[in-house]
């Protein structure tokens, strides 16, 4: 059967990447849901290296999902006008004599990323915990809305159709030959999907507002918690919790708070005492083995999900290579 017409469902990171990717050889529609409210894309951090994790190891294809989501920052950046994420790399410090082993080996490994002593990381951001740690020079902190903003124009331009609607099922849409479901959380909702051993993992992420006589952080940090300065500078985004067990997907601030506060103030002790104005939360995948997932779960219907806290560097590789005979 000749493909011609594909329905993409979600248009978190992993939505819009593959509508991007496939409407290059098909007519695509976009299904978007009119509440983001399942969309971890839109709270993500938005930190972009090939070593996630605490052991930073390389990444299974790590620095190939990075160069295919640079492609895409700047499709979308291309598309506002706007830099939609900052390439100045970015401030792992360790936060145990064990990370700190596993850090000076990635440094011998990368020519890209650079061990730092205690008085390096110190000179780099006064006033941080006295501890050493790597500098990762390729590393990217996109601002998420913004990509996203910059992506569904992209689409717009390129051709792609929009549609707002809700799905409640995992089978093919009437009217189109292929329906790829790309809806992030919402996964948990859907009637007829098979088991495809998913959990979900809530994450929550604090907004702080900045202080006056603070410099902004010159470099995005990443350590037990993150802190990522806003665009503006006026506030940093500190995340965030994993949380295996919960009641409900809505925030739940005192959580947030006792998992996250104390290893921010002892991170960066000039916060101390500081409170946050805001707190956001999403619900990431994860698949088995902890890699995403793409596969055909009836005739006409894929599924790509499972990108659990990697999905900026797996969503456009992923979708470039996806095939869909
Ligand atoms: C607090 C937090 C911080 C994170 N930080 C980072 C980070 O720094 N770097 C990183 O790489 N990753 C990070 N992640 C993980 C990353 O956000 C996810 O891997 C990624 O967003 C998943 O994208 P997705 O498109 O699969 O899902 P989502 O972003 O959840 O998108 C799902 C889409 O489907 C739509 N949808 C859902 N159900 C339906 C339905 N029934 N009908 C129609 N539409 C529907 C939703 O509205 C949404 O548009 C973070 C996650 C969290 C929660």
């Amino acid at each position: 059967m000749t493909i011609k017409k594909i329905a993409v469902v979600g248009s978190g990171f992993a939505g819009l990447a593959t509508a991007w990717h496939l409407s290059k050889d098909y007519e695509v529609t976009l299904i978007t849901s009119p509440h983001q409210k399942h969309s971890a894309s839109t709270v993500s951090a938005g930190l972009l290296h090939p070593y996630v994790g605490p052991k930073a190891v390389n990444n299974w294809r790590g620095e190939e999902g990075v160069q295919s989501t640079l492609h895409l920052l700047n499709i979308a950046s291309d598309a506002l006008g706007k830099k939609v994420y900052n390439d100045d790399g970015f401030l792992r410090i360790a936060a145990s004599s064990k990370q700190e082993n596993f850090f000076r080996e990635c440094a011998d490994r990368n020519s890209d990323v650079r061990w730092l002593s205690v008085e390096e990381c110190q000179k780099m951001v006064p006033g941080l915990v006295k501890n050493p740690g790597v500098f990762i020079e390729s590393g990217v902190t996109v601002y998420p809305n913004l990509y996203i903003q910059g992506l569904k124009l992209a689409l717009k331009n390129r051709g792609v159709l929009f549609r707002n609607d809700i799905i409640d099922s995992a089978k093919n849409i009437e009217g189109y030959d292929k329906t790829i479901l790309c809806v992030g959380a919402g996964v948990f909702h859907l009637k007829g999907l098979p088991d495809l051993k998913l959990l979900p993992v809530k994450g929550q992420i604090l907004q702080i507002p900045w202080p006056d006589n603070l410099p902004p952080l010159p470099y995005s940090l990443n350590s037990k918690v993150y802190m990522v300065m806003s665009i503006d500078q006026k506030s940093c985004f500190v995340g965030s919790t994993f949380e295996r067990n919960f009641e409900n997907e809505r925030v739940d601030l005192n959580t947030a708070c006792s998992y996250i506060l104390p290893k921010l103030y002892a991170l960066y002790p000039p916060l101390e005492g500081i409170q946050p104005t805001d707190c956001k939360t999403g619900i990431r995948v994860t698949a088995p083995g902890h890699l995403p997932l793409i596969q055909q779960i009836a005739p006409k219907t894929w599924i790509f999900t499972g990108l659990g806290s990697k999905g900026l560097l797996y969503h456009s590789l992923l979708s470039a290579n996806m095939s869909l005979s």
